[in-house]
């Protein structure tokens, strides 16, 4: 992976962006080059790359349709992908009217990492495999901490992928916890506690230990603390979903299960993001709750219609065991808001299929109850280059979680269409009525069987943004 850039020319083919511009009043003419536009001999292809041999150089051709940096992370991932030989990209080439320096750096080391990240796979190495690589070339050195930063974030990222992809019967919750644990305690300034079994039981979180009844393993609350800001008080603590497989319980889900490893995504965002922060010494206060079990099923699984006492005190009343995710957040953001004494508690979880009918895979749905702190996460996750989308807390919403007779909250209602809401507000009960952000990303999280650590960027600019 691209760990910095190069201020000095190597004998790689050096690599320069070549903007298609509209009326372009060149002359240029008999193979004589026009600096700053396409009228040099290169083939007019979007994302074709001339190489010219004799001066080690090639240009690659960019389109008038590539407007923005989500076009451009395209044009990227085609030069990464390429793999024809070694090339150093001439970084100042592709800055312009819509890409800075920064931006460029950003895509380049986030998508090479990306790409050749060394993920779990269980299949036979190709050992023949020719391996090129890209660097970067730059001869400004005031961009060498910022590069420094992305490539933590970068590796971060590469982290919660890492977790993400690898196979339920492997990433169980007792597994998960030691990985974290073990990669963690690199890092001398994160304090990692692992709650197990019978500490969760003394607590009182019962509704971690109810989606937790059927299956053959324990139930593990990872706490992730970073503490570099000691004079203040603001500590934002992010709660994450770690369901390793969701079979939905008695509820069953049925037949079609795919993708349901990808049901912890949240609870390792929250856990990198914050390892992230910590790397680079930031001047803030962050802890990050991994919520691990599977729900499963056996003769002690959890019965729907089965009411059970929350680490709040507050009784819930499971209406539905494929609900489970806004149970076991429930307990995690309780023991945030009281245990950790957060001032913003964030959840990243993919939660609920209705968001992924609501925003597809191009949005992650937002929830805030804080117009102030909206426009903090907005303006991180701008920086960062992730979609989201604000969504409603409204008490219309509230009513079907106040149906049960028996307790003081159920957790599904089949009647509810927008239950992505719904969860939302349910959530909400459990936090104390500190500041709340929540992150659903059941559409985001992964495409196609590949983990995509989405809002790991997101939630380490959050963290940034304290100071
Ligand atoms: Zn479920």
């Amino acid at each position: 992976m691209i760990k910095e850039y190069l201020t000095k020319l190597n004998e790689d083919m050096l690599l320069k962006a070549k903007f298609e511009k509209f009326n372009c009043g060149c002359k240029a003419k008999n193979g004589n080059e026009c600096k700053n536009c396409c009228c040099l001999l290169i083939a007019k292809k979007p994302n074709y790359i001339t190489e010219f041999f004799d001066k080690n150089e090639a240009a690659i051709f960019i389109s008038k349709d590539v407007k923005n940096y989500y076009d451009f992370l395209k044009v990227v991932d085609s030069i990464v992908l390429s793999k024809r030989r070694n090339y150093l990209i001439d970084v100042k080439s592709f800055v312009n009217e819509f890409l800075t320096i920064e931006d460029v750096l950003r895509a380049f080391v986030l998508r090479e990492a990306f790409h050749n990240a060394k993920l779990y796979s269980s299949k036979e190495e190709n050992r023949d495999k020719k391996e090129y690589k890209i660097s970067l070339f730059l001869e400004d050195k005031k961009y060498l901490d910022f590069v420094n930063k992305i490539v933590i974030i970068a590796e971060a990222v590469n982290g919660a992928r890492n977790l993400q992809i690898t196979p339920p019967n492997v990433a169980t919750s007792e597994f998960i916890a030691k990985v974290i644990e073990e990669d963690f305690s690199k890092i001398k300034n994160l304090k990692v506690t692992t709650l197990k079994r019978n500490e969760i039981e003394k607590l009182g979180m019962g509704l971690l230990l109810a989606v937790n009844a059927g299956s053959s393993y324990e139930p593990r609350v990872v706490i992730v603390e970073y503490n570099g800001n000691l004079k203040s008080k603001e500590k934002f603590v992010y709660v994450g979903k770690g369901i390793t497989f969701d079979t939905g319980g008695y509820n069953t889900k049925g037949y079609h299960m795919e993708d349901m490893k990808f049901d912890m995504s949240g609870s390792v965002i929250c856990a990198y993001a914050v390892k992230a922060l910590a790397q680079i010494n930031t001047k803030t206060n962050v802890a990050a709750i991994m919520m691990l079990t599977d729900n499963a099923i056996d003769t002690h699984g959890t019965v729907p219609e089965s009411v059970i006492k929350s680490l709040s005190g507050k009784t819930v009343e499971i209406t539905d065991t494929d609900a489970e995710g806004r149970l076991v957040l429930a307990d995690g953001l309780y023991y945030g808001a009281t245990k950790l004494n957060a001032t913003l508690l964030v959840d990243a979880a993919t939660l609920t299929g209705s968001m992924t009918r609501a925003l597809g895979k191009t949005y992650s749905g937002i929830y805030s109850t804080s117009d102030k702190r909206w426009e903090q996460f907005l303006s991180s996750a701008n920086k960062a280059y992730e979609k989201v989308w604000r969504m409603p807390l409204h008490e219309d919403f509230h009513k079907p979680n106040k149906s049960s007779l028996i307790a003081d909250l159920n957790n599904y209602s089949n009647s509810e269409k927008s239950d992505c809401n719904t969860a939302a507000m349910f959530l909400k009960e459990f936090t104390k009525n500190v500041d709340y952000i929540h992150c659903d990303i059941a559409g985001t999280a992964d495409n196609k069987g590949m983990g995509l650590g989405i809002l790991v960027s997101t939630l380490f600019e959050l963290g940034e943004s304290q100071k």
